[in-house]
């Protein structure tokens, strides 16, 4: 008999193997959203959680929705500001709790228009959150990070040659999204259609978003809630590297838009590439593709794919690439490497990736090439942990 087959969503194993996953993300909780004072965040409870601590202080459910209101959709975090609730409540909020954001450690902004931000948490741990403004368009997307760390070791990536310190928490998730707006002034919420600077969400900072999976879902489902920051899904993309089993998950209960780290086409290279493939192999990885709900025409799945010099940048590559996503919507997003010190790769030359994506583009797949951003100040993909390494060195030992 063949070896067992970890085989679709509904079976036992894979209910095993999330209740693993989420068990695992637990041991690396974040600590808990409280002022030195105790005075508690509201930002990151859910809609109900937040309508049971104004129950708590014999309020009624109606103020918890203003103040999701003035949180989320006003972007305000002074309760004095708050004009619908009574002085007396504003006071008493003021004491209890605070609308928090990160502190700013450092923000810098490219020649290119891409702004950076390190933001440090209460602890002391910091992530980078990056906006990339759209070259055409008045638009952009602000990535966000998910972990200090990453648990997985891709070979080429940055983040992953730092070990996972903690998870983040649903409020530092969407915490970074807000201080960004706070950053571009981008407050109240504007209509879904208005234009505005910042417009989509990827998450695709430092960490595996699908190993901190209920932080990432709770924050999610806060930036796309319609009478606060109100994003459609449609404005959101997740990057895994794979997590298979997670991904069922993802996209029946958050439904938004998803990237696929594939970066290679056969399990022999994708296992020293993207180490997370000895446990979830291509086949596994493309049939949760071909089952995530919502991949059409008009939604396309994302495979990227890191153009490595001499690697995994050949023609034959390329026709096997189309070969195996037969079938699946999709778009391939080729990211010339971006070298790091220290790195062991180099990226590939413009002829290779042009000769690539061509094969991959007359086979119908759009296969845009992701023009390297904010290089001046080291913000592109997989270069976020150098500088927070550096800040982090340079802060005297506690
Ligand atoms: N952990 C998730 C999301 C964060 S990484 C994931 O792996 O998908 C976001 C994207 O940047 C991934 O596609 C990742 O493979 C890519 N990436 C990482 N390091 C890179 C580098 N040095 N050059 C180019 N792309 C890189
Ligand atoms: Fe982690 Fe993604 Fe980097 Fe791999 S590419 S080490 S999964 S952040």
């Amino acid at each position: 008999m063949n070896a067992p087959h970890r085989a679709a969503d509904a079976s036992g194993l894979d209910e095993a193997e999330r209740a693993r996953i989420l068990a695992k993300a637990a041991l690396f909780a974040p600590p808990p959203m409280q002022e030195a004072d105790g005075r508690r965040d509201l930002v990151g409870l859910s809609r109900e959680e937040l309508a049971d601590l104004m129950a708590a202080i014999g309020e009624k459910p109606f103020r918890a929705r203003q103040l999701w209101h003035w949180i989320y959709h006003q972007g305000e975090r002074d309760f004095a500001k708050m004009t619908t609730i009574a002085r007396p409540l504003q006071r008493l909020l003021a004491e209890r709790f605070v609308v928090g954001r990160p502190e700013v450690a450092a923000q810098r902004t490219s020649a290119d228009g891409t702004r950076k931000w390190l933001f440090r948490f209460r602890d002391g741990q910091q992530v980078e959150t990056v906006y990339i403004p759209d070259r055409e368009e008045d638009r952009g997307a602000v990535c966000i990070s998910t972990q200090v760390g990453c648990t997985l070791s891709c070979s080429f990536c940055h983040t992953g040659t730092q070990k996972l310190v903690r998870n983040l928490g649903a409020a530092e998730i969407v915490q970074q999204f807000m201080a960004a707006r706070d950053s571009y002034g981008e407050w109240p919420s504007p209509k879904e259609d208005k234009p505005r600077l910042l417009s989509n969400i990827v998450v695709m900072g430092m960490g595996e978003p699908l190993y901190n999976y209920e932080n990432v879902a709770k924050a999610l489902k806060i930036l796309m809630d319609h009478e606060g920051i109100g994003l459609s899904r449609r404005r959101i993309t997740l990057s895994t590297s794979g997590v298979v089993p997670m991904m069922d998950r993802c996209g029946a209960e958050l439904g938004v838009n998803l990237a696929v780290s594939l970066h290679a086409v056969t399990d022999g290279l994708r296992d020293e590439l993207v180490p997370l493939n000895r446990k979830y192999p291509i086949a596994e990885l493309l049939a949760a593709c071909r089952r995530y709900p919502g991949a059409s025409n008009a939604r396309r799945i994302t495979f990227e794919y890191v153009m490595l010099k001499g690697v995994n940048d050949s023609e034959a590559e390329a026709r096997e690439l189309v070969r195996l996503i037969r079938g699946i919507p999709a778009k391939v997003n080729l990211i010339p490497f971006n070298p790091w010190p220290g790195s062991r790769y180099e990226t590939s030359t413009p002829e290779a990736i042009r000769r690539f994506a061509g094969i991959v583009n007359a086979a119908g797949y759009a296969s845009p090439v992701r023009t390297p951003r904010g290089r001046d100040i080291l913000a592109a993909c997989g270069q976020l942990k150098t500088e927070s390494e550096r800040a982090r060195r340079a802060r005297p030992a506690a």
